[in-house]
């Protein structure tokens, strides 16, 4: 059941909401874990709409060596997480989703609640997020079918990923907790080395394939346009 105070904010309209059906091969094996996230579709106060995609972290913070997690750390994790998974997945101002007919925007916004133990029922998704000297590198993933994911603090560092893309591993990783594969191993899209399931960061169209669906169904179910 998807609680709308979480995740609205004053003066927006709920006009549909789903949790999120399993969307792909992996995330469809299992059916009995919880969903990946909810999708809302609100309305502003000054008309224009927006795709909302909420999830419900808990993060485990790890020490490693003689790195210990304080609580600015923690802060900073969480508002980089924020604002740097909407500035490269979401799209507002000049770069909205769509334009209706009625000149009117859509909007995509990602929100998250991290940590709200004991008040949710359950999380999306658990990660644990290991604190690393600034020097250190160490792999990222994220086991979509559990839920879970292995994080660090230099995750939002720019790595070389080819001779010439760069890549920061959260913002491939959220990828993967939208239920996006890889295709920098196999698949069509391996030499596309640009896009952000390879070894860049560009957004293609098709990863935009998540949420159009739903989008698009609940426009015209609600006739709007
Ligand atoms: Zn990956």
């Amino acid at each position: 059941m998807i609680n709308t105070w979480e995740v609205l904010k004053h003066g927006e309209r709920l006009i549909s909401a789903i949790e999120t059906p399993p969307t792909t091969r992996d995330l469809s094996f299992n059916h009995t874990v919880t969903p990946a996230f909810d999708m809302l579709f609100v309305q502003r106060p000054n008309g224009n709409y927006i795709l909302l995609i909420y999830m419900r972290i808990k993060i485990i913070y790890i020490d490693r060596g003689n790195q210990y997690w304080s609580f600015l750390d923690k802060d900073n994790f969480e508002k980089n997480f924020r604002e740097k998974i909407n500035k490269k997945w979401g799209a507002s101002n000049i770069k909205i989703l769509s334009r209706l007919a009625s000149r009117k925007n859509i909007s995509l916004e990602f929100r998250f609640s991290f940590n709200k133990i004991g008040v949710f029922t359950y999380n999306h998704w658990t990660l644990n997020v290991i604190k690393l000297r600034k020097d250190e590198w160490a792999q990222s993933f994220v086991t979509s079918s559990l839920r879970t994911g292995n994080f660090d603090t230099n995750d939002f560092d720019y790595v070389k990923k080819s001779p010439k893309t760069y890549q920061r591993g959260a913002v491939h990783e959220f990828g993967h907790m939208l239920g996006l594969d890889d295709e920098y191993n196999s698949g069509v899209f391996i030499s596309d080395l640009k896009s952000i399931m390879n070894s860049g960061e560009t957004i293609r169209q098709r990863h935009r394939a998540i949420y159009m669906p739903w989008l698009n169904k609940t426009l015209r179910e609600k006739n709007i346009h």
